[in-house]
């Protein structure tokens, strides 16, 4: 975009970032035009409130609604940067911290209907439930944005950027996007150079094109996220990139495309390093998914220290992946599997877990969030105990990447997993995260190409890792999807989504709760992602295809997890699950589509 378009009011570019005042007078012109312009309801209209449009800003009238008491005691949480603005205050744009947060979100007392640009909420309001009224579940103000609004205002202004170059998440992280755009400040995050981000979902759902899609005629609402995620648009285009520009097999080649690949591939790794806040990128070993990975430690490190008589501990909570290949070492070696009980909201009770830990305690493998309740683990507790008992822990992070933050020196697991599909990457790519002393000096599960540095009829010596796990050619493309993927989280900021859908999260739970018959299967007190249930009188599997018909993406079944469920007395539920692109008003949609389903 030029600076001196003539339809962009004076010195909105000026210096690179948009002039506060004049962003305020474009938005609030742009406001104005919108049918029906101000709600008078809002308070925010300039008429009623006397509110100087030139130098203050305002919300958009979808976002302006009656707030409803969050949190403990009706008070946000307020972080570091939130600043709690009083319903109707004004909001000056040229102030830095009041500019970037919806003041609605963060007054006192009251939290929004509805959030996120998904419009008012039929259903709280229509069952007068849920996201409702004087029952908090606990919750944070979400940081949202009018940014949505304003994009479809400056969609309408000419601009000497040709179709196409037109900003998005993917178009920054990897060799050849190179675009340099004046739209900086309508990315999903925007900071507008004060550090203090918000998150606006309507933008964040552009990067996801699979978003689009419609099914049975109606717009896909995909909440079967815990199975797998949705790929931006990033990710995707990464994929072709490498396939376009730098295909070749890794670390064996003197000519340009392996080098340009390898790069790629080991940048992938150094990227996956940070994200998990890893010592080293030689800690980082790129496998399958999680499954996989557990495997693998199952069949080195299991195999080679683990003697009859010894003890795995795993949780109630487990998947399947973290439950099989310690049984079936179990067998093999003749060791004992004792599992950690969890209380009747899906928590695993640390008293019990204590009792279990004892000298025969050589591994502890537990998941650091259910797939099936999402109950979060108090990961870094059970770290610690279980080192207090000389015991090596895995943690399975494979629900946990998409919704919060990995840090594996804080957590201080021997091993961490996760899988790239869930974090919005690439299938058949996952990682093994190890301590890099403890990777060295275990033996490895595979041999053949990649993982020597010596081979002779009589004698193989090995590399360390992380070639000494990755025998063969691995998956290059997907490990450079993945990523991409990350670059995404990073440019959007794990800690935003995790708030995000910490509200979603809040929101379905309140609406669900109240349908007649609808049992929650885990309600524990820190979830992430996923909400279970059974519904009187249907059979998981109907509920699912009833959804499917709405266009509505669930999971029904057992999840891979028969023993948690059936710890709650049932082999399958109904499970929607969420990610950051979910809005209120798909919510609104699965709640409307199981209460007409249970009135039927
Ligand atoms: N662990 C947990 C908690 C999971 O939810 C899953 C998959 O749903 C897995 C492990 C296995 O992941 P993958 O199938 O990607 O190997």
């Amino acid at each position: 975009m030029s600076t001196t378009d003539s339809n962009i009011p004076g010195n909105l570019y000026a210096g690179g970032a948009p002039d506060a005042s004049a962003l305020g007078k474009l938005a609030n012109e742009f406001f104005a035009a919108l049918p029906g312009g101000f709600p008078a309801s809002a308070g925010m209209n300039p008429a009623s409130t006397g509110i100087n449009l030139g130098a203050v800003g305002s919300l958009p009238g979808n976002a302006i609604r009656d707030v409803q008491p969050v949190g403990p005691g009706n008070q946000p949480a307020a972080g570091k940067n939130d600043v709690l603005v009083q319903h109707g205050d004004p909001v000056d744009l040229s102030h830095p911290q009041t500019a970037l947060h919806d003041p609605h979100l963060a007054t006192p007392g009251r939290i929004p209907e509805s959030v996120a640009g998904s419009g008012i909420s039929p259903s709280a309001a229509r069952y007068k439930s849920g996201a409702d009224r004087d029952k908090p579940i606990g919750g944070q103000p979400m940081p949202y944005s009018f940014e949505s609004e304003l994009q479809e205002l400056l969609r309408a202004i000419p601009t000497s950027i040709p179709q196409g170059q037109l900003p998005h998440m993917g178009g920054a992280g990897f060799p050849g996007s190179g675009h340099a755009s004046s739209f900086y400040f309508l990315n999903p995050v925007f900071s507008g150079g004060t550090g203090i981000p918000f998150f606006d979902v309507n933008r964040v759902r552009q990067d996801f094109p699979i978003l689009k899609e419609r099914v049975n005629g109606l717009p896909l609402v995909w909440l079967d996220n815990a199975a797998t995620t949705q790929k931006p648009k990033s990710v995707i285009d990464r994929l072709s990139y490498f396939y376009e520009h730098e295909n070749s097999n890794i670390h064996r080649a003197a000519h340009e495309l392996a080098a340009r690949a390898t790069d790629a591939y080991e940048g992938a790794r150094k990227k996956v390093q940070q994200f998990l806040n890893a010592s080293s990128p030689n800690e980082i070993v790129f496998v399958r998914g999680s499954t996989e990975a557990i495997n693998l430690v199952a069949q080195s490190w299991g195999e080679q220290h683990l003697r009859s008589g010894d003890e795995i501990i795993i949780s109630w909570l487990e998947h399947h992946a973290n439950i099989v290949p310690w049984q079936q070492l179990a067998a093999k070696k003749d060791l004992k599997l004792r599992v950690i009980p969890v209380d009747d909201d899906g928590q695993v009770i640390l008293e019990e877990y204590a009792k279990l830990l004892g000298p025969r305690t050589k591994l502890v493998s537990f998941t650091q969030v259910s797939n099936a309740l999402g109950t979060i683990t108090p990961a870094k507790k059970m770290v610690e105990m279980a080192h207090q008992a000389g015991a090596k822990v895995l943690v399975d992070g494979a629900q946990a990447v998409s919704h919060m933050r990995a840090d594996v020196q804080a957590l201080n697991s021997d091993w961490y997993v996760f899988s790239g599909h869930k974090v919005f990457g690439p299938t058949g790519i996952g990682v093994l995260h190890g301590k890099e002393e403890l990777l060295n000096a275990t033996q490895p599960w595979q041999g053949g190409g990649n993982m020597i540095s010596d081979v002779t009829f009589e004698h193989t010596k090995y590399q360390n890792a992380p070639s000494r796990f990755e025998a063969g050619t691995g998956n290059i493309a997907d490990a450079v999807g993945l990523g991409a993927a990350i670059d995404y989280v990073n440019r959007i900021g794990i800690d935003l989504i995790g708030q995000y859908e910490h509200y979603l999260l809040e929101y379905a739970t309140n609406l669900l709760k109240d349908i007649p018959g609808l049992r929650l299967i885990g309600t524990a007190k820190e979830k992430a992602g996923v909400l279970s249930f059974v519904l009187a009188g249907f059979r998981t599997e109907d509920v699912g295809a009833a959804l499917s018909r709405e266009g509505i993406a669930v999971r029904s079944g057992h999840h891979c997890a028969q023993p948690i469920l059936r710890r709650f007395g049932v082999e399958s539920s109904v499970r929607p699950s969420l990610a950051l692109y979910n809005t209120c008003a798909e919510i609104d949609r699965l709640v409307d589509a199981v209460r007409r389903l249970k009135n039927r």
